[in-house]
This record gives structure tokens, C-alpha cells and sequence, in this order.
């Protein structure tokens, strides 16, 4: 049986995964505490995610994109905020040591941190219902974070990537008709770091897109005490949701569907050029959906300029 510190060295201190000695990254795992340096200029920026079983993702889910998820979801926050990693912390509970579960696990984790250059910088390992945390630590230019308070009236609203595929995998976890669906929607949403980390100091606000676009978008709109106008003609539906439903549908489920983290960029008018630019260099789908205004709320037009109300207007845990 496998005691606590051969978990840590094998499975999480491993190469490609443990943070290795750097100019910000002083010490990683393996003291009492790591050791982080922030650069004259810049900001830490923290985030934290809890993945518990059962609540956000099924009994027997595949460990290594459990891994995927857990990890690339942090991500999306720093992206949000503008902020490139540079490192992330594990809280791991598990109701026994499974080595080949840790085994999975940490390959997904190595994976997903190797791709997006973001290494373990240490964690906590202890005995309970499956359950990860991981908080992820970015830095950003001072001043330059992309706060959700900073949406001014006149902005341009835009959205990167598709919407509504996470959450259509969601709804077809059960039938699981098409394994890939899931697997790289709902567990291996591409953090928008490089678009993000561009954005910094050019977009007034940003988040990512976690509870659905209207909810996300309301937080900015309500941060910034101003509301917003959107047109439907401009989501970007996801093309796979137009196969398995209607169009109206669709709609529905790409405004209020959760699970995307794409990303909201509001842009001041004199940015949009520099914006477009950005997003056409870093290789990713950027499109503007509207204007945020100085009246509440967020009104909807269709094609035909007539208003338009969704109800749902995404996911909240603990409410009815
Ligand atoms: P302490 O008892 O001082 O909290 P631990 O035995 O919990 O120390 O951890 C020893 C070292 O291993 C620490 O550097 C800690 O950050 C690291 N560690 C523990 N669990 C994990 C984990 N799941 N992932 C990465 N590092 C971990
Ligand atoms: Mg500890």
C-alpha cells in the first residue's frame, strides 16, 4: 500500500508535472510551503475550483479527463482575467488509493499542464469522498486585469469560440450517444489564455463563460452597474446543436447553457480594430453580439429587431 509521500513522488512530484525551480517559481512541491516571486510590474492572480463527485461530474468519470477538466477550468479564470500561469496548487481527498485512478489522474493532469505551461506547485493529499481542488496562480500587468467591473456604455460585446456543445453534452451524458461529444466538450474546454492574456489593457472587462452566456454576461453588466443589448442573429451557435435540435433550440441552449468557458471581452469602440487583430493572430473565433448600454438589464433582438426573453438564464448550485 502506497503511503502518503509515495503518492506525492510518484504520481504528483513527476517530470512534466512538478513545478521545477524558475525566476517567478522559486520552490515547488516538497516543503511546507512553495515559494513564488512576483515580478516588479505585476499582479498575482488566484482562482479556485472544487470538482466534487456525484455534484459536478458522475460516479466512475474517467480520471484522466476528470484531470483535463478540474486543471483547464481554473485556466479559464486566468484567462478571463487576463492572466498567463504560472503555476497551480492540488487539493486531492479519495475515499481509497486506487493506483491505477492516480495513475490516470495524474496523466491527464501532466497533459493539460504541459500543454498550457502551468506545472504543480504543491497540494494536500487526504483520505474522503472523491474531491479536487485546484487553485491556479497567474500573473498580469499592474492595472491591467480584466475586472468585471470595467464595462462602459458604448462598448462592443464580443464572444470567442461557439456556444451550447458543453452543455448538449451534459443533457446527452446518460445516453452518451457520441463519446468524443463529451469527452472534449464538457471535459476538455480549451482555456482562452492567449486571446485572454492579449486582451489585457485593451478590453475594459472579460469573463468566462461558466453558468451560460446570459448569466455571465449579466455579472459584467451588474459589476459595472450598466446593461446590455444583444443580437440573436450574432451567437455563435455551436454547429453541432443545429443536428440534434431546432433552431430556436439551439438559441436557447448556446444563451443559457453553462459549461463553454468561452470567453466576454467588452471593447471600447476606438479597440475593436486592435481586438479583431488579436483574436485573427492568436487563431481564435472572436465575434461581436452586441452593445452594453447604460439602461438594466440585457434585452435581446432577433433577426427581425423584435425583443426577445429567455428564461433560464443559467446554472446557480443550492437554488430551485
Ligand atoms: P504538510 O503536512 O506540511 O502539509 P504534506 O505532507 O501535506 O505537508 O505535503 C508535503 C509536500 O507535498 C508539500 O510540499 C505539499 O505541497 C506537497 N503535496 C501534498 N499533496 C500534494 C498533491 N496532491 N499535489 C501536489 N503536491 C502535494
Ligand atoms: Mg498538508
Amino acid at each position: 500500500m502506497l503511503s502518503e509521500f509515495d503518492i506525492i513522488r510518484t504520481f504528483f512530484n513527476q517530470p512534466g508535472l512538478g513545478a521545477t525551480p524558475g525566476e517567478v517559481t522559486r520552490l515547488g512541491i516538497g516543503d511546507d510551503c512553495a515559494l513564488l516571486s512576483v515580478p516588479p510590474g505585476k499582479e498575482l492572480a488566484l482562482s479556485m475550483d472544487t470538482l466534487v463527485e456525484k455534484i459536478h461530474f458522475p460516479e466512475n468519470a474517467p480520471p484522466e479527463l476528470l484531470a483535463w477538466r478540474a486543471l483547464s477550468v481554473n485556466l479559464s479564470d486566468l484567462a478571463a482575467m487576463g492572466a498567463t500561469p504560472v503555476g497551480f496548487t492540488l487539493s486531492l481527498a479519495m475515499p481509497e488509493v486506487n493506483e491505477s485512478w492516480l495513475q490516470h489522474f495524474s496523466k491527464g493532469l501532466k497533459n493539460c499542464a504541459e500543454k498550457f505551461q502551468c506545472p504543480l506547485l504543491g497540494g494536500d493529499t487526504t483520505k474522503g469522498p472523491l474531491t479536487m481542488t485546484i487553485q491556479v496562480h497567474g500573473l498580469v500587468s499592474s492595472g491591467q486585469a480584466l475586472v468585471r467591473s470595467g464595462a462602459r456604455a458604448g462598448d462592443s460585446i464580443y464572444v470567442s469560440g461557439s456556444l451550447g456543445l458543453a452543455a448538449l453534452a451534459v443533457i446527452q451524458f446518460d445516453e452518451a450517444q457520441d463519446q468524443t461529444l463529451l469527452e472534449e466538450a464538457f471535459y476538455k474546454p480549451a482555456p482562452r489564455l492567449a486571446l485572454g492574456s492579449g486582451a489585457a489593457g485593451l478590453a475594459s472587462a472579460g469573463i468566462d463563460i461558466s453558468d451560460g452566456l446570459l448569466a455571465d454576461l449579466g455579472h459584467v453588466c451588474r459589476a459595472s452597474s450598466k446593461g446590455a443589448e444583444i443580437q440573436l442573429a450574432d451567437i455563435p451557435v455551436s454547429p453541432s446543436l443545429q443536428k440534434s435540435m431546432s433552431t430556436e433550440e439551439a438559441l436557447a441552449l448556446a444563451l443559457t447553457g453553462g459549461d463553454d468557458y468561452e470567453l466576454i471581452l467588452t471593447v471600447p469602440p476606438s479597440r475593436e480594430g486592435e481586438m479583431e487583430t488579436l483574436a485573427h493572430s492568436v487563431d481564435t473565433p472572436l465575434i461581436c453580439i452586441g452593445k452594453i448600454t447604460d439602461a438594466e438589464g440585457i434585452t435581446c433582438f432577433d433577426a427581425f429587431g423584435e425583443q426577445r426573453t429567455f428564461q433560464k438564464s443559467g446554472y446557480q448550485h443550492f437554488n430551485p
